[in-house]
């Protein structure tokens, strides 16, 4: 595949201009002017911005079947009221359709990987290979029932190339047993298993887990080796200059969810510039559906920028340079995967494409690129979607199709049928 008389291209801060991409099975083969190819698929990107695609480090895609249920309640309230008896009711079908929803909302936005925690992994599988993104997928851990089941499923195990790979996520520490957490931490340590823990996200966890056990959120983690291989730390808004400390130590990376955070009141802003000074990697996630609601990670770099700027009563925070890589290099940096999340020969091919005759971006130019990437851009000028070397999203229209539970196609209309149904049924 030839991306032709590309506008502008963005990576790593660089400005690339009217220039070629050519894409030979899952990776970039070159990148320079005036390609000439014996390719049949050839796409004229004259007025279009191509980006490396999105990375969401933090996504529960089988919340998406429960958006707008649950909009004005505090996180143990959300959690205990709403959102947690309505998951019961879930099964492993509902759990594929609304994971399927969530990835092609997510690609749809311009996101090629997600980091996705829920239930029923098989199903989250299905729904990933269906929808062609790039994922990593883990069970929610809260018992010792969750961690056995992943102990005995050889997708954990087996060492794999494929574009969807395991990753083990902890709940968090209020909704853990310790035994739970030290088997699962030790599992992830001995199998070099990426892991996750929601952590520091308010402050009643922070007093809770003080009390119980006289140390701080990270520094309680830190006695639980769970820092001894990869891992990510999502939220981290309620963090000490220690715990900072600590986690450059570890050179571990943080997740950060703006919308999520502001939804819930969780009452504190990312510490951002002090872990920026420490040089923490920090990426971008989008929560679920239920907390945010809205699965757009252009909308989190901003977010991103303006909580900053408001929380600390300075605009010259968080500047465009500084934040511009999280949902790029980043991501892939805090998965470990270096030939991600940007655009470089050799390295995959997750790419899109914004367009530039939208007119809030009609007109950027090399100087206001970034600038309108962060401040202007969103999913609506996603254009065209590759994943892998695969076209998934070709301007705006779904290239794949839409398979049911049983691998069989079945119309849009036919899937917001079966959404409805379950919507029915656990509401
Ligand atoms: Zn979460």
């Amino acid at each position: 595949m030839l991306l032709k008389n590309i506008r502008f291209i963005l990576t790593n801060e660089h400005i690339i201009e009217n220039c070629d991409i050519l894409i030979e099975n899952n990776k970039i083969k070159s990148i320079k002017k005036n390609i000439s190819t014996i390719d049949k698929e050839v796409i004229d990107c004259s007025n279009k911005i191509i980006l490396p695609g999105l990375i969401n480090l933090h996504l529960h895609g089988g919340m998406n079947i429960l958006r707008g249920i649950s909009d004005d309640l505090e996180l143990n309230e959300w959690l205990n009221t709403k959102i947690w008896p309505a998951e019961k009711k879930l099964n492993e079908k509902d759990i594929y359709y609304a994971s399927l929803i969530s990835y092609f909302e997510n690609l749809f936005s311009g996101t090629t990987t997600i980091v996705d925690a829920y239930f029923e992994i098989d199903s989250m599988k299905k729904a990933a290979e269906n929808s062609n993104i790039r994922a990593f997928l883990s069970p929610a851990i809260f018992n010792q029932n969750d961690i056995e089941k992943v102990k005995k499923n050889n997708f954990f195990l087996q060492k794999n190339n494929s574009k969807i790979k395991p990753f083990i996520f902890l709940h968090s520490i209020y909704a853990t047993d310790k035994k739970t957490l030290n088997d699962t931490i030790d599992f992830c340590n001995k199998n070099n298993i990426i892991k996750a823990i929601h952590i520091s996200e308010t402050r009643n966890e922070l007093i809770e887990i003080k009390n119980n056990t006289k140390l701080m959120p990270i520094n309680y983690l830190l006695e639980n080796n769970f820092f001894e291989k990869k891992s990510l730390l999502i939220h981290c808004i309620w963090l000490t200059k220690n715990e900072i400390n600590l986690i450059k130590e570890k050179n571990t990376s943080i997740v950060h969810c703006p919308s999520s955070n502001m939804k819930l009141a969780s009452g504190a802003t990312l510490p951002l510039i002090e872990c920026f000074n420490n040089n923490i990697n920090i990426g971008l996630g989008t929560d679920s559906a239920v907390s945010n609601n809205c699965l757009d990670l252009f909308n989190e770099l901003k977010l991103t920028a303006l909580l900053q700027k408001h929380h600390r009563w300075d605009a010259t925070v968080a500047k465009t340079n500084q934040i511009i890589n999280m949902p790029f290099e980043n991501g892939a940096k805090a998965l470990g995967i270096d030939n991600l999340g940007s655009i470089k020969e050799n390295n995959l091919a997750d790419l899109i494409s914004l367009n530039l005759n939208d007119f809030n971006l009609l007109d950027t130019d090399k100087n206001t690129l970034i600038s309108n990437i962060i401040y202007s851009a969103n999913r609506s000028n996603v254009c065209d979607v590759i994943v892998d070397g695969k076209i998934l999203i070709k301007n705006k229209n779904l290239q794949t199709p839409i398979l049911d539970f049983n691998g069989n196609e079945i119309s849009l209309e036919k899937l917001k049928d079966i959404v409805n149904e379950i919507k029915n049924k656990i509401l």
